[in-house]
């Protein structure tokens, strides 16, 4: 299998790719990582099963997308395909190790608000259906972002969790408290990275912000800065850098609950156990507030 991959390598870059060296990289959930390496140029790639090779398409054409707009670092991928029995992405190698850098952070945060500046015109989605973890996230294009967040986001993650054996009493009442939760916002269909919680961000030792597996589509900016605050948060630099940028609108505090509550069903659908009681008291609260 590397054989084929250095051989492909060779041909995508028109460098002959002789493979010296390969380590395993951690951190990943679903795919192996490797960094590979001929001595003088070094590349990461990602396996998994041949069946996958959808997946890495996907991530190969929004990490294309997102590089194209020349507003934030990404790895650029050099090609997909499959080798032997597994399928494979090859991309840059970035070399981490600026993390703590406020002045990077602040950046990330400025990047971020340009990208998200790049927007569409054919409304809320994207040309292709792609992943959140593991669960599909189907992007058909959507004139309107309640209806999109309705069904494609909430609609399509309560559906799965029932099937899972999932209780969540209020979600009806909740579909039907979009219009308040969200009255008086009309966000542009921004570009966004969708699964942007901090195992994803990360400052390159050139001090280059970069944004890795992205899940992305057109679709309110706020979901972003959202999901940096689901697990831990950035760092406050971060978020002085956005707001310069591109300041958030009155009543982002609630609809961020709203936001979240998609990446904890999803947590319940791909893991179970007590993301549905976090699950239900985010519903709650946005009830209580939409009944204010
Ligand atoms: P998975 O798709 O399996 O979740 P990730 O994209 O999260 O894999 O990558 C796994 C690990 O590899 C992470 O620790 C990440 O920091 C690192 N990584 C991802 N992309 C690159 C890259 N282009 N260069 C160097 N390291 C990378």
């Amino acid at each position: 299998m590397w054989d084929a991959i250095a051989a492909q390598i060779s041909q995508a870059t028109g460098q002959t790719f002789v493979l010296q060296d390969r380590r395993s990289v951690g951190g990943g959930s679903i795919n192996q990582a490797y960094a590979v390496t001929d001595g003088r140029a070094t590349y990461f790639v990602k396996v998994n099963q041949a069946n996958q090779l959808a997946m890495f398409e996907a991530e190969a054409h929004a990490l294309k997308a997102i590089y194209e707009t020349h507003t934030i670092g990404v790895p650029r991928p050099l090609l997909w395909n499959i080798a032997g029995n597994a399928a494979f992405l090859v991309t840059t190698w970035i070399e981490f190790g600026g993390s703590r850098d406020a002045q990077a952070w602040a950046r990330m945060g400025e990047q971020l608000a340009a990208l998200h500046r790049v927007h569409s015109s054919q409304g809320f989605g994207w040309h292709h259906n792609n992943t959140i973890g593991s669960t599909p996230q189907l992007n058909p294009w959507t004139p309107d972002w309640q209806t999109f967040w309705a069904e494609q986001r909430l609609g399509y993650q309560f559906r799965l969790a029932k099937r899972r054996g999932g209780h969540f009493p209020q979600q009806d009442a909740l579909i039907a408290a979009l219009p308040a939760l969200l009255e008086g916002h009309n966000p542009l269909p921004s570009m966004v990275h969708g699964d942007l919680w901090s195992g994803n961000a990360a400052i390159a030792r050139t001090g280059d912000p970069i944004i890795l597996d992205p899940a992305i589509y057109f679709g309110d900016r706020e979901v972003d800065l959202a999901m940096t605050e689901l697990f831990g948060g950035f760092p406050a630099a971060f978020y002085e850098g956005y707001r310069a940028a591109y300041p958030l609108e009155p009543g982002y505090e609630r609809r961020k609950v709203l936001y979240n509550l998609y990446h904890v069903i999803n947590h319940f659908n791909l893991f179970g156990g007590s993301y549905e009681g976090q699950a239900n008291r985010m519903i709650d609260q946005l009830l209580r507030w939409a009944d204010a």
